[in-house]
Formats: structure tokens, C-alpha cells, sequence
């Protein structure tokens, strides 16, 4: 059996003890399956949201805006 490392998406510190660790998010995986993105018991406040999405939905609503009425 292997074990996995879980780093803390916080302050990328490794989480040592397994009851420490708290899931905050997924990421998808290009290829393949994604990952459960860890952090430390205290942190996951602290863990800011993935910003691609936000990202990739300004964009779209930016450029539908600047489009000329038909
Ligand atoms: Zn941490």
C-alpha cells in the first residue's frame, strides 16, 4: 500500500497526521482523474478558490459585451 503525500494548498507544508488533513477542493486532472486538494485542520479558510473558472466566465462575459448589437 502506498501513501499518498498531502501537502497543505495553504502554506505547502506536508500534513504529517492524517486526522489533520481536510479536503477544500478537486482538481481536474488533464489526462486523467483529478486529485483531492488538502489542507491543515486550521487552514482551509485561509485557501483561496481555484480562479480558472471565475477566469474563463470574465472572459466570456467580456467579450459577449464588446460584441455590436445585431
Ligand atoms: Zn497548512
Amino acid at each position: 500500500m502506498t501513501l499518498a503525500l498531502r501537502v497543505c494548498r495553504c502554506c505547502d507544508r506536508l500534513i504529517t497526521e492524517p486526522e489533520d488533513a481536510v479536503p477544500v477542493g478537486y482538481e481536474l486532472g488533464m489526462f486523467g482523474p483529478g486529485w483531492i486538494v488538502w489542507a491543515h485542520s486550521e487552514h482551509p479558510l485561509h485557501v483561496e478558490p481555484d480562479a480558472m473558472p471565475r477566469n474563463i466566465l470574465a472572459r466570456l462575459l467580456i467579450t459577449r459585451a464588446l460584441q455590436p448589437d445585431d
